[in-house]
């Protein structure tokens, strides 16, 4: 796919997922070591397109040194222990990524009881906050328990490709991180950056005794950093690569804007909770897409709470906004 250097190469893969967003793709990236951005979800089609991509470029699952993970996502990191039970391949991850890619089952429940208290407090019916659960249901289907061998934060380089740099991106995902080539302005941008569709600013609960982040004002704040960057070329986690970078990042930044605008329109006819204004904003598509909805709900919320365009009332344990 693209010659870095003399000694380097990166090769995409595409692996099919289970899930909504389809395809997700890993690369391979060719060095000093031998290493795989990201290895897709669980699954047996999985595994099986992934034996076939990498044999494609002479490789099996043995011949991976090392698994670099741009977030804890299932369609991202699931594989992972299969590829390490081969050769024990080594894997680098954010410190945020442990308690997924480890299942720390103690801080996974704490997360989900997080949810569920999360969901009351904006307003969502009681059996309905109780899906929280669902999400914990999908790591237990598609993720794994792997070894981790080491941290990646940011501002370091890239072990085995000392061309690489590293970026913490958090928004999408609070231990979302990207890798630079310097010399083709390349970015590996996991699911920070996608061209086909807007990546949502999912909630997190938060792991230590913290408020909860901001996740949309957090993804604000990395698509502006990644503006400030020079960037050629991004290859994504899902889709097409993407090369008019500035412009795609000005357009998710405005139609945030826009969003924000709605929700205040809303308010107007009077105070709501974020479980009212997702009603009122997404009917239907609540069912099948609770949690994400609520993130962009939520999270726009907080924009316009930060921007100082709404203000909370909290009444029988539930929050309410008001424009
Ligand atoms: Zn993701
Ligand atoms: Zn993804």
């Amino acid at each position: 796919m693209v010659t870095l250097s003399k000694k380097e190469r990166l090769e995409q893969i595409i692996i099919p997922t289970p899930f909504a967003v389809g395809d997700v793709n890993v690369y391979l990236l060719m060095g000093d070591a031998v290493s795989l951005v990201d290895v897709g979800p669980n699954t047996p089609e999985a595994w099986v397109a992934l034996e076939r991509g990498l044999a494609a470029h002479g490789l099996t699952p043995g011949d991976i040194d090392q698994i670099l993970l741009t977030h804890h996502h299932i369609d991202h990191y699931g594989l992972a222990s299969r590829i390490q039970e081969i050769k024990g391949a080594r894997l680098y991850c954010h410190p945020l990524s442990e308690m997924f890619v480890r299942r720390d089952e103690e801080k996974l429940k704490r997360a989900v009881d997080y949810f569920e208290q999360l969901y009351l407090l904006h307003g969502v019916p009681e059996r309905v906050a109780s899906q929280a659960i669902g999400h914990k249901k999908l790591y237990d289907d598609f993720g794994s328990t792997a070894e981790i061998h080491g941290w990646l934060k940011g501002g370091e380089g890239l072990p085995g490709h000392e061309e690489w740099e590293i970026y913490h991106m958090p928004g999408h995902s609070q231990d979302h991180l990207c890798f630079y080539e310097r010399d083709q302005k390349i970015l590996l941008g996991g699911d920070h950056l996608i061209k086909h569709i807007s990546s949502n600013a999912i909630l997190e609960a938060p792991q230590a005794d913290v408020e909860r982040p901001k996740t949309l004002i957090q993804y604000r704040d990395s698509l502006k950093k990644c503006l400030r960057m020079d960037i050629e070329k991004v290859y994504s986690g899902h889709g097409e690569p993407i090369e008019e970078v500035s412009s795609l990042i000005e357009n998710r930044l405005e139609r945030q804007e826009q969003r924000a605008d709605a929700i205040l329109d809303l308010m107007q006819r009077g105070e709501k909770t974020a479980w009212e204004i997702s009603i009122a904003m997404f009917g239907e598509r609540l069912k099948e897409e609770m949690s994400l909805i609520l993130s962009e709900v939520i999270g726009h919320l907080d924009l316009l709470l930060e921007q100082g365009r709404v203000q909370t009332i909290q009444r029988d344990q539930r929050l309410y906004y008001q424009g």
